[in-house]
């Protein structure tokens, strides 16, 4: 199956430089005076306690507020004074409940900033179709529907497919997988890290979940009040070096196991296990069974998507119908989806493994108990050699240090 490729632009860097906002009437800044500098192409994720101002930042880099003092740069163009509607062009925004106009289609929804850049009506049209390819919704299914006719996971893809329209280098996430259940999020932030490989924009996302920055994120910036950037570095680095108390709080307890979250099932070793179709007869899937000398065997349905697990006393008990047989297969994980979100799969579905499917859903492979077992296994050791790394290579300053203050040196070390 060939699938349309979008034509698209790449990210844009973004600079704040004392970024600040004081809302009328409020005796002090609510954000004060925050400086970063976020790459072309770089996801990077605000995470911090409610009404430390985030959405205030994230809202001043499109003016949907305006700043009360600073500057903000787009690929170095000074944007503070630029008009509102031409930044829209330039920016994506998405939001929680996806922010979709009720009366208006999926369609319509989508094509509204392309329309307001007066594109032709027939590159907007190839251009709806080609966003909900790529979050992975049916064109023909869904582009007349009204977003009550979605479910909540729909209603959001379409909030990114309408912020992505435009093609804008820049895409803002104002904690937008926040109002939906647990298990959907995790298929949209993994949607989401797949759109980035294809299309890499530079992604602002604001979280208030740590475990959601750890996932999406190239870098965090840990904000406490006034957006003041606690620290400002790679998932890695604030897992294994918090900057302050204020950090280790946010990180919270188990940054070993959080360290989950930073490994995704591409990553490990996925391998292969027999399946049969559903249409398949009785005598075809005893034979697999019996060719492949297993116990256990993975059933798919028509559109080769995991359906259910069927094991030998599942067939015996069948007597020629598979109907009620076997166990159904209740979570599945993608190539992007954390050892983490794999290991919760494997658990629910009580095999010792969990199913790996594709873009549609469709089966790819398993990983099993085993694998994650290992691998968490050899984070955790590798936590315990940098921690052991780190204590010696401060015990030897220390003592070239004394040394020196004994040779009398006062205090100069030697590399
Ligand atoms: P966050 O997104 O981190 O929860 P916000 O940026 O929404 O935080 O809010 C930061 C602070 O600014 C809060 O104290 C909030 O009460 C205040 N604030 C937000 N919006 C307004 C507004 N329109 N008028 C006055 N104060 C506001
Ligand atoms: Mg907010």
């Amino acid at each position: 199956m060939s699938e349309p490729r979008p034509v698209v632009s790449h990210g844009a860097s973004i600079e704040l430089e004392n970024l600040s906002k004081r809302y009328p009437g409020s005796p002090y800044p609510s954000v004060d005076g925050v400086s970063m500098e976020i790459r072309a192409g770089e996801t990077v994720v605000f995470v911090g306690p409610s009404g430390c101002g985030k959405s205030t930042t994230l809202k001043m880099i499109n003016r949907l507020i305006e700043p009360s003092g600073g500057r903000i740069r787009i690929d170095g163009e000074d944007v503070t004074d630029i008009d509102p509607v031409g930044l829209r062009r330039k920016v994506g925004y998405a939001i929680q409940s996806s922010g979709l106009f009720p009366h208006m289609t999926v369609a319509q929804n989508i094509a509204l900033v392309p329309g307001m850049a007066g594109w032709p009506k027939a590159r907007i049209r190839r251009r709806v179709k080609e966003m909900l390819d790529l979050v992975g919704l049916d064109p023909g299914e869904f582009h007349g529907r009204y977003p009550r006719q979605l479910s909540g996971g729909q209603q959001q893809r379409v909030g990114v497919a309408r912020a992505l329209a435009a093609d804008p280098p820049v895409l803002l996430m104002d904690e937008p997988f926040g109002a939906v259940d647990p298990i959907t999020r995790d298929h949209l932030q993994d949607e989401l890290i797949r759109l980035q490989q294809e299309l890499h924009k530079t992604i602002v996302f604001v979280t208030h979940d740590f475990d959601e920055a750890i996932k999406l994120g190239d870098r965090i910036a840990v904000l406490r009040e006034r957006s003041h950037i606690a620290q400002f570095d790679t998932p890695e680095a604030i897992l294994t070096n918090p900057a302050d108390d204020f950090v280790s709080g946010f990180v919270g307890a188990g940054a070993a196991l959080k360290r989950l979250n930073l490994t995704r099932v591409r990553d490990v070793e996925i391998t292969d296990c027999p399946t049969v179709a559903v249409d398949d007869p009785l005598q075809t899937i005893f034979n697999r069974l019996r060719a492949d000398g297993t116990n256990e065997i993975l059933m798919l349905d028509r559109h080769g998507r995991p359906y259910k697990w069927l094991r030998r006393g599942d067939l015996m008990r069948a007597r020629g119908s598979l109907a009620r047989a076997g166990t159904l297969v209740s979570d599945t994980v993608t190539k992007d989806a954390t050892l983490r979100d794999a290991l919760e799969a494997v658990l629910t579905d009580n095999t010792g493994r969990a199913a790996v499917t594709g873009r549609r859903g469709e089966y790819v492979g398993v990983v099993d108990m085993e694998t994650l077992l290992n691998s968490v296994h050899e984070l955790l050791e590798a936590d315990r050699l940098e921690a052991m790394q780190a204590r010696h290579d401060l015990e030897e300053s220390r003592s070239a240090q004394t040394h020196a203050e004994q040779e009398g040196h006062g205090g100069e070390v030697k590399a």
